[in-house]
């Protein structure tokens, strides 16, 4: 048995925004439109949605403060601004970080709840709606009920999950994602990769998962060998759709031990979200590989690959040289890594010790 549900309605295509304005009215009377601090205003996507906004005479507010990896102290502060100014619904445009933050103002605009119930409910209140534009080619979280924080109470990156949370319509142009400097268009797409993955491996995959994951496997595997170069938007567009299919992936399946992993490598040593998956995946596959060896071939025949080998010169081709990291390091991440709710996705839940062991493998360990 299972269920499958996409809520996300999802609008793709050269100027999308401006040919569906109208969607934005369905969503409420004040926007709130959320971003970083610069990427939004060069790439054409902010400009587009003020552009629809006035099309459709909807007044709207601009939080452009989100950073990297937010934290729940922003998503507060912003909420806060939404509460006072009489918000009704959200805009979420850019990475995954203005996306999940929005998500997160959507939540605890409607509702007061301290750190801990953030993540767990029960919230009294519906949450405010939201759009999505994503502008990377990674996360997924245009059509994913998650919102991923800096969580400074646990000292890693904790998730809301709640059905409440999908956002109500994404825009897709690839257009926006042109300009992405390459190591983020490696990272974020090295980041969709692993959602396609660990998905196809997760307890939770079904049939009809692994249907999105496959043709997101697929499209990756043809752009992935292409990335050092500069990507055409031909190419900009099969990233943001391996993205979102993948993301619709991990909406169903839940990320597994690589994401339970990668959040110490962001939380602690900074390391970029998509980069701390794609550090940890050839290890990974070796260390499942005794016992779903089918799977695994699957997946590295859909990637146009033959071997783990091959994966892993492929990782290496796109992320460079390792980071290092030192035995205290790999005792505390291991630790943390077994503890999140995530890892239990995983087809076999790997220990302490085998997580210590894929960390000293993934990274250049020094003792
Ligand atoms: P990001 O942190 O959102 O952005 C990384 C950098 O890219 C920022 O400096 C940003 O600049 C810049 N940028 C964004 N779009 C750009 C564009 N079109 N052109 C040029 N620069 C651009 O990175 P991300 O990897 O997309 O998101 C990572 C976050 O997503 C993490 O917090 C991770 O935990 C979360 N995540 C969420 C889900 C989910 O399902 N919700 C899944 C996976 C990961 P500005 O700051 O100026 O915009
Ligand atoms: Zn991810």
């Amino acid at each position: 048995m299972f269920t499958f549900s996409l809520p996300a309605k999802i609008i793709s295509g050269e100027n999308c925004i401006a040919e569906h304005s109208k969607e934005l009215s369905t969503l409420g009377k004040k926007a709130f439109i959320v971003t970083g601090k610069n990427s939004a205003k060069i790439n054409g996507s902010l400009r587009d949605i003020e552009k629809a906004l006035e099309q459709e005479h909807i007044p709207y507010l601009l939080f452009d403060q989100v950073t990297s990896n937010p934290t729940i102290d922003l998503a507060r502060k912003a909420a806060q601004i939404a509460r006072d100014q009489h918000i009704d619904f959200i805009i979420g445009i850019g990475g995954g970080s203005p996306l999940d933050c929005a998500k997160a103002i959507a939540v605890l605009a409607t509702n007061e709840v301290d750190d801990h119930q953030l993540f767990s409910g029960p919230y009294s209140q519906p949450f405010l709606p939201v759009a999505a534009v994503p502008t990377t080619a990674g996360t997924g979280s245009e059509v994913t009920q998650y919102s991923i924080l800096s969580n400074k109470h646990l000292e890693t990156k904790t998730s809301i999950a709640n059905p409440g949370i999908f956002p109500k319509v994404a825009f897709l142009d690839a257009r926006y994602t042109l300009k992405l400097p390459n190591h983020v268009t490696i990272h974020t797409a090295v980041d969709a990769l692993s959602h396609a993955m660990e998905g196809y491996l997760s307890v939770q995959a079904t049939d009809f998962s692994n249907i999105f994951a496959e043709k997101s496997l697929a499209l990756l595997g043809e752009c992935l060998p292409l990335l050092n170069e500069e990507p055409t938007l031909a190419i900009r567009e099969k990233l943001l759709h391996a993205s979102m299919l993948a993301g619709i992936v991990i909406a169903h399946t839940g990320t597994t031990a690589v994401h339970s992993i990668g959040y110490s490598l962001t939380y602690f040593r900074d390391i970029d979200h998509g980069r701390a998956n794609g550090l940890l995946l050839a290890e990974y596959l070796h260390f499942l590989n005794g016992a779903y060896s089918n799977k695994i071939q699957a997946i590295l025949r859909t990637l146009q690959l033959k071997t783990i080998k091959e994966f892993s010169s492929l990782m290496d081709q796109l992320l460079g040289e390792k980071e290092e990291i030192a035995l205290s390091e790999i005792t505390r991440y291991s630790n943390k890594a077994a503890q999140a709710a995530n890892i239990q996705n995983t087809l076999i839940r790997p220990t302490e010790q085998d997580i210590a062991n894929m960390l000293k493998h993934s990274l250049t360990f020094i003792s």
